[in-house]
This record gives structure tokens, sequence and C-alpha cells, in this order.
């Protein structure tokens, strides 16, 4: 167990990728602080699940992303709770699908604030702790889509590509306070928010769910396999281990040689 003295916050851990970022932090000994929408009891029966399956302290933060206020919240409420956040997950994302000249300006604006402005708002209120005790890890999901674009996704891209650019500006401001930032870039992962997204894509595309998935998905990666959230989950164990201290400003992908072509 490499995590036994850490404290993580992974947030949108109530499904999909975070959860099994977080499941994964707390196998190997870190208290996790989860967040996400949800419904409360099942949210409860996964933070409890935690605690039971690897003897670690769980709590749940409803902080919605959208809000920064909860979000800096959030990280003070966390570290007063488990003494420090030496580990930030910046995960929660949402995807919308449609053209640029349709795309509702309020969904547009909830999915930068979400997949990127959270990020900031997050990261902003967990540097004073990071930097006061000289140890820190700061992982954001980014995308594929934060290296390449696919048309009709114009906010997710953007903010991703931001995610990628603020990943980077926070690497530097913390090279010298033993604290590393990074992004985490899958291709597909099949989770809830993939499979949310097909009905847009079979319509603005006019195509049937399983051309989405095998002309449109699996389509952009080489190896025709999509990841699993375990192998997203077990990169991100690995840059808070030691041997990668010296990784930080890295965008690193796990797509199967998608953005490869
Ligand atoms: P998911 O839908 O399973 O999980 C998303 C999480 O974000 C959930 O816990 C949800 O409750 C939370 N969330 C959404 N809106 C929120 C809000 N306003 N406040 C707090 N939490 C909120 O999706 P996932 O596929 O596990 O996605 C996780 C991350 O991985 C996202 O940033 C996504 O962009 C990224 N990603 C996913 C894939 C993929 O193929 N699944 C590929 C690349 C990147």
């Amino acid at each position: 167990m490499t995590l036994q003295t850490r404290n993580a916050i992974v947030t949108g851990s109530t499904s999909g990728i975070g959860l099994a970022i977080a499941r994964a932090f707390a196998k190997e000994g870190a208290n996790v602080t989860i967040n996400g929408l949800g419904d409360a009891a099942a949210i409860e029966a996964e933070r409890a699940a935690i605690e039971k399956d690897f003897g670690v302290k769980a709590r749940y933060s409803p902080a919605n992303m959208t809000k920064p206020e909860e979000i800096r919240a959030m990280v003070t409420d966390a570290e007063k709770a488990f003494g420090s956040v030496d580990i930030l997950v910046n995960n929660a994302g949402i995807q919308h699908v449609a053209p640029i000249e349709e795309f509702p300006i309020d969904t547009w604006n909830l999915i930068i604030a979400i997949n990127l402005s959270a990020a900031f708002h997050a990261i902003a209120a967990a540097i004073p702790g990071m930097k006061a005790r000289k140890w820190g890890r700061i992982i954001s999901t980014a995308s594929a889509h934060s290296k390449v674009a696919s048309p009709f996704k114009s906010a997710y891209v953007s903010a991703k590509h931001g995610i990628d650019g603020l990943t980077k500006t926070a690497a530097l401001e913390l090279a010298k306070f033993g604290t590393t930032v990074n992004c985490i870039s899958p291709g597909y992962v099949w989770t809830p928010l993939v499979e949310k997204q097909i009905p847009d894509t079979m319509a603005a595309r006019h195509l049937t769910r399983e051309q989405v998935i095998n002309d449109v998905l699996l389509t952009a990666q080489p190896t025709k396999e999509f990841v699993t959230v375990e192998q997203v989950a077990a990169l991100a164990v690995f840059l808070t281990s030691d041997a990668a201290c010296q990784i930080t400003g890295a965008n690193i992908s796990i797509d199967g040689g998608w953005t490869a072509e």
C-alpha cells in the first residue's frame, strides 16, 4: 500500500472513472472524499463500501461543480476532516453533442463550468496546503479531446483543451513545492457518460446505435477496444507514487492509440 498517509479528493466519483479512481486510492490506503451527483442512498452505499472494503475513512461532499464557493468549501472541509488534501483529482465532467450553431448557450456554460472552471477552483483551494506541506498530487481527467477534436462536441473539446493548459500552468507554479500536476487523457471508456451520448450522436449523425458504437466511437481507437475504468485508475495511482515525482505538466494518453493517428 503506497498511500497510507494520504488524503484524497476525487470529484465526480459517484460513478464511472471517478469511482474507480477513488476505490483504487482507498485500496492503496488513502482516505478519500468522494463527490458527485446521484441518488443519496446509492452514494451512501458506495461511500460505506469503500470504508468496508479497504479499511480507510471515506466521506462524501455534495459540492456542485457549477458552484465555485461549494467547490472551494469542499477542499477546506476535507482539510478540516482529514487534516490535509494531499491528492486532488478533478474528474467531474459532462458531455453534450450538437452542431455549434444549435448548441444551447446554457449547455455551453454548464460544460465549461463543470469540465474546466471547477478544476481551477479546486486547484486554487488545494494549493496553499500542498505548498505548505511541500507535497501534493493534482490529476485532472482530461480526454483524447484535450488533444484532438471531433465534430459536434465544441464545449467539451474546448474545456478539455483548457484542462491541458491549466495543468501546464499549475505544474510550473507548483514545481518547486513537491507537487506534481498532470492530466490523464482517456479515449473511450465504457461508462454512463459514453452510454448517455449515444442517442444524441445517433440523432446528430443519423446513425443506428450499433453504427455509433462501431463506426464513431471505436473507429477512433486503433485497438478497437474500450479503455476500462480500472486501467485509468491504475494510471492515476501511478501518478501519485514517488516514482512519478518528476512527471509534471504532462498530458498522458490512455486511448488505444487514438491520438497517435
Ligand atoms: P460519468 O457520467 O460516469 O461520471 C461523471 C461524474 O461527474 C459523476 O459522478 C457525476 O455525478 C459527476 N458530475 C456531473 N456533474 C456534476 C456536478 N455539477 N457536480 C458534481 N459532480 C458532477 O462519466 P465518466 O465517463 O466516468 O467521466 C469522468 C470524467 O472522465 C469526465 O471528466 C469525462 O469527461 C472524462 N472522460 C471520459 C471518457 C469516457 O469515454 N467515459 C473519455 C475521456 C474522458
